[in-house]
């Protein structure tokens, strides 16, 4: 599908991200007023509460609400009605009376009220890496790991919008003579995609991949900080706790599944066959290149198409057990990282782990340091347009001890 050309001027230079293919949802506000939903195009976003205060579109009122919760619970059907909608209104022959706003004024929000956040592991490179560097070579991917996605449960309280300050946290580490408490030494990041999900499923009951894909809404960027002294000292054997419950930062732009379509593409070969319940009918992942940025220079870039697992794969394994997921379960994909130390999404891989420094704007360096700014960023690239994310950027702020 070529671009589709907007009244909108922006929208349709080269580059843009914000093209009218794509049309992300957010939630914004301008000056002190409420927080609203809205819709990126090109420098500007649709105020979409006051366009359906105006009988343009029907959201059932929900984007007066300061989170898209409500329009996601509204179901698939509604989705794709608004999206077709508004794809009518924003196009060459459309609607100038749409209310829009400068993007430049307005303050962008989380976008969703995260209900529940999972952090997933499903980059095989990733995987070996870390595995490599936590146990050895041995026991680098653990041996269920092509055989099902692994993850953690995190805490949907900790995960904030991009711009969000992220502060060094103290914890517990491992000493030459017993535990100490001090600043986390070895602050990371994590570039990966958060799946949204937009309806709900019942508790007992299993959802199979292909349902499971209807019901994811769209994608952010996520940045699943990490401090990794603290992850080496309290992970063995329930896995991940404070080192991952310091702050995650997702973008404020939610791409839907509908502008990715034209992306689909298909992941990493298979080890091995999996079982049926984990089977896709066609393929789960994006051609979407993604990367990140260590104080304005560019680190790493890969491809989203490098994950073993697809979201909707994540999300039926997910509720394998009965786990019911709500409106707003948020799904992080794990650490996209390509074969190469420049393909990386993490510190801890692209220096071994600290052994191998890198050198950032002329300065040798392993892990974060206080005032680093990370920005993660991520495009599709159609015959014409862009898919873009927006920011998900986040500065660290030293450690209070
Ligand atoms: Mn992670």
């Amino acid at each position: 599908m070529p671009l589709i050309r907007s009244w909108v001027d922006s929208a349709n230079r080269a580059g843009c991200p914000f093209s009218l293919n794509n049309l992300p949802y957010g939630v914004f506000s301008v000056g002190g007023d409420a927080p609203r939903c809205g819709a990126a195009i090109g420098d500007r976003i649709v105020d979409l509460a006051a366009a359906e205060a105006q009988g343009l579109l029907d959201a059932g009122g929900t984007f007066a609400q300061g989170q898209l919760n409500g329009f996601m619970a509204l179901g698939r059907a509604r989705w794709d009605a608004v999206r077709a909608r508004l794809t009518e209104l924003l196009a060459e022959d459309g609607d100038r009376a749409l209310p829009l706003v400068p993007m430049a004024d307005a303050t962008l929000h989380l976008p969703i009220r995260v209900t529940e956040y999972t952090d997933f592991y499903a980059s095989r490179n990733h995987a070996f890496n870390v595995g490599l560097l936590f146990r050895g070579p041995e026991n680098a991917l653990p041996p269920q790991w092509t055989h099902m996605p692994i993850g953690y449960n995190g805490r949907a309280s900790s995960v904030v919008v991009s711009g969000t300050p992220i502060r060094r946290p103290m914890g517990q580490l491992k000493g030459d003579s017993g535990p100490v408490w001090a600043p986390c030494a070895r602050l990371d990041l994590e570039l990966e995609l958060g799946a949204v999900v937009g309806q709900p499923s019942t508790m007992g009951c299993r959802v199979s991949v292909e349902e499971a894909e209807g019901m994811i809404f769209g994608y952010v960027l996520l940045n699943d900080w990490s401090a990794r002294d603290v992850q080496a000292w309290e992970y063995q054997p329930l896995g991940p706790f404070q080192s991952k419950a310091l702050g995650t930062t997702i973008g404020p732009w939610i791409v839907t599944q509908a502008a990715l379509e034209p992306f689909r593409s298909k992941g990493a070969e298979r080890a091995n066959p999996l079982l049926p319940y984990l089977q896709e009918s066609r393929p789960g992942l994006y051609d979407l290149e993604i990367g990140w940025s260590l104080n304005g220079q560019v680190m790493a870039r890969t491809n989203y198409n490098v994950m073993y697992y697809s979201s909707a794969q994540q999300l039926a394994h997910h509720t394998s057990s009965g786990c019911p997921m709500r409106v707003g379960d948020l799904l992080g994909s794990g650490t996209i990282s390509g074969p190469a130390p420049d393909q990386t999404g993490a510190l801890l891989e692209m220096t071994q782990g600290g052994k191998t420094p890198v050198t950032v704007n002329g300065q040798a360096r392993t892990f974060l340091e206080d005032g680093d700014e990370v920005a993660l960023f991520a495009t599709a690239q159609g015959d014409g347009y862009r898919i873009g994310f927006g920011p998900c950027t986040g500065t660290v702020l030293p450690a209070q001890p």
